[in-house]
């Protein structure tokens, strides 16, 4: 997976959060203040102006320029969380012109670290992390059985979707959501649902670009 494999990942994921803007936003009016969508599609929008005006040479740098813009222009909670996702997995990859399956494995676990380490949520809490950490576990696992690529991808996704669709008979334990206590059950996680939506994004880019 080279450079324009990981641009065209950001320009699928900015194309699927403008298709699914108004339903994430109608998840976050359920159990937060309803600006999910629009803080995403406003961000990866920024994030594919920005990939554009300087075009980056390397798949790190890809994900560095794109979390940095996500970190800028994105308020709320999702912002520095998907921020500081992107800016890890691509500290993760460091100059490597071509990545593995492998590689990217542990960079989506460097990923899920610096989430964890900012949001201080864990696994059934409600968040996006209910969608990384399974999709996480599903990509390491296809890595050790050397599956191909497109296989591989098409795990991650069903996995974040999955987790995502998990989220909602629970009740949230961080961010706004968690203000409402039992009440967020019943609905599905925005933040959850859009990382199912950012990882399914690896697997069209990979149909874009292979
Ligand atoms: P805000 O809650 O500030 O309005 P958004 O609506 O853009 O921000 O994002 C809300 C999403 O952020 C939630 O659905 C949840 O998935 C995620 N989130 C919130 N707090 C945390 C946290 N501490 N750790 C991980 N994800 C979180
Ligand atoms: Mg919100």
């Amino acid at each position: 997976m080279d450079t324009s494999f990981f641009v065209a990942w950001m320009e699928e994921i900015a194309t699927a959060v403008q298709a699914q803007r108004d339903h994430l936003t109608q998840l976050d009016a359920a159990i937060g203040d309803a600006d999910h969508g629009s803080n995403l599609d406003r961000g990866f929008g920024e994030v594919r102006r920005a990939l554009a005006d300087s075009p980056p040479e390397t798949p790190g740098s890809t994900l560095m320029l794109a979390g940095s813009t996500l970190i800028r222009k994105v308020g709320g909670a999702s912002g520095p969380l998907y921020g500081t996702a992107f800016r890890q997995m691509g500290k993760s990859l460091g100059d490597v012109p071509d990545v593995s399956l492998a590689e990217l494995s542990a960079a989506l676990d460097a990923a899920l670290a610096g989430v964890q380490k900012l949001g201080a949520a864990v696994e059934g809490d409600k968040t996006m992390v209910d969608a990384l950490a399974p999709a996480v576990r599903a990509l390491a696992q296809a890595v050790q059985e050397g599956a191909k690529p497109e296989d591989a991808l098409s795990a991650v996704a069903a996995a974040a979707q999955e987790g995502a669709r998990a989220t909602i008979p629970l009740q949230a334990r961080k961010g706004r959501a968690s203000y409402l206590g039992s009440r967020s059950a019943g609905h599905e996680d925005p933040g959850a649902a859009s990382t199912a939506l950012v990882l399914s994004a690896l697997r069209t880019a990979g149909f874009r670009t292979w």
